[in-house]
């Protein structure tokens, strides 16, 4: 869908923001919720440690703001403007939607904050 290389491709497969080969995370499925947040210590691939300092995925947290906005604007949309809904269904339709795609958000956050501090590498990829 996205091209190898670019910011993007990282966020959405959350593969290792350095070499884009590997997934970050040991289950690809966030749905599973007991493993949702468990990360490969290194990247398998290119030996790049992903927590650079303790506590480095707690700054997600700021990111997972604007893309909780971003989710609960697009259910805002599509209940409006789609189904005419009223403000009591947008409402419930806005709390479900952010809770039915936490795990996404979570990890969404956690793709685009890591991605603020490494940047692709073509040395480190497979060739
Ligand atoms: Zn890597």
């Amino acid at each position: 869908m996205f091209k190898k290389g670019t910011k993007i491709y990282s966020i959405f497969t959350g593969s290792c923001p350095k070499c884009h080969e590997e997934s970050m995370f040991k289950n690809k499925n966030p749905y599973i919720l007991s493993e949702a947040l468990s990360m490969n210590e290194n990247c398998s691939n290119c030996g790049t440690k992903y927590k650079i300092e303790p506590s480095f995925f707690y700054g997600s947290m700021y990111v997972s703001y604007p893309v909780g906005i971003a989710f609960a604007t697009a259910a805002f949309v599509i209940s409006f403007f789609v189904f005419n809904a009223g403000i009591n269904a947008i409402f419930i339709s806005i709390v479900a939607t952010l809770i039915i795609f936490m795990p996404v958000i979570l990890r969404l956050s956690r793709n685009i904050w890591i991605n603020f501090f490494m940047h692709y590498d073509k040395g480190l990829a497979k060739k």
